[in-house]
């Protein structure tokens, strides 16, 4: 699923290739992945020229003369720039033909969601992401971030991923932010002292940034995830210590962790430094 840094290197890409150009062309593929929540289909957008191109939680939208089209890309969707007539067209969902250069969306579980909506209708896209705090805007200062904190009941990884708080982490990064910041993912919001916070806070902001300026300066394909620089994410070791990165349920999904350099803080919690594994 493309986290935070992977969609802003999307949203660039396509602003830099595809605003201010027309569709020329349009096909959908995977009927399943769009919803129109107008009378019509893709085919209206023929002829509208693109006129921005934004960002919210995880939906990429295209903003045309008139209408929006509104993707989320779920777990597996990616998109992808060819040129018309490019014949690998595994797994494509549809194409927008924009004269020199298409567009295109492919899913290989089918899973993700594109809908089309009259110009500026969010509102009418099911579930559509209620605004967290842009993680890497002018106010997500610290003070906002430890009063967000207060309060919260849950364990701090949950917390990170709640996108109606924050915009927007997922599994991949949560991982990362934690072990920057030397936490445990299952440690209880309430435990954190207010140092603890401060340096969630900059760790929030320090990994976000540093990995959209990675994926930024390797200019890679759009459809390639960049992930390999991450640090404990899918990893064996820790890099740092070089302990066995484990792993832990959280809210339904695993969190990886460094034992050592993230120690449990709470009792219950199997304290991997002591099992001799
Ligand atoms: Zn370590």
């Amino acid at each position: 699923m493309p986290e935070l840094p992977d969609l802003l290197f999307i949203v660039s890409r396509l602003r830099e290739r595809l605003l201010e150009r027309s569709v020329h062309a349009q096909r959908l593929r995977e009927p399943v992945l769009l919803r129109c929540l107008v009378r019509g289909n893709l085919s209206l957008l023929l002829g509208r020229r693109l006129l921005e191109v934004v960002r919210k939680s995880h939906f990429v939208i295209l903003r045309f003369e008139g209408f929006d089209l509104l993707v989320n890309p779920m777990l597996a969707g990616r998109f992808r720039l060819a040129t018309p007539g490019e014949m690998d067209e595994r797994a494509l969902g549809f194409a927008l033909d924009f004269g020199e250069v298409e567009l295109r969306y492919v899913d290989d579980k089918a899973m993700g969601k594109a809908y089309l909506v009259a110009g500026g209708d969010w509102s009418a896209v099911p579930a559509f992401p209620q605004s967290g705090l842009d993680v890497l805007g002018p106010e997500f200062t610290r003070e906002r971030f430890v009063s967000l904190l207060k309060h919260r009941r849950d364990q701090v990884r949950a917390f990170l991923m709640d996108k109606r708080v924050l915009d927007s982490i997922g599994n991949a990064y949560a991982d990362e932010i934690l072990f920057e910041a030397g936490l445990h993912p299952k440690t209880w919001c309430r435990s954190l002292s207010h140092a603890d916070a401060l340096r969630l806070h900059d760790a929030i902001v320090g990994v976000l940034r540093g990995a959209a300026e990675e994926v930024a300066r390797r200019q890679g394909p759009l459809e390639v995830k960049q992930r390999d620089f991450l640090k404990v994410r899918l990893r064996d070791a820790c890099p740092r210590c070089g302990t066995k990165i484990r792993k832990a349920g959280v809210n339904s999904s695993d969190a990886y962790f460094c034992p050592k350099c993230q120690p449990a803080t709470r009792p219950g919690l199997v304290d991997w430094t002591k099992t001799g594994k």
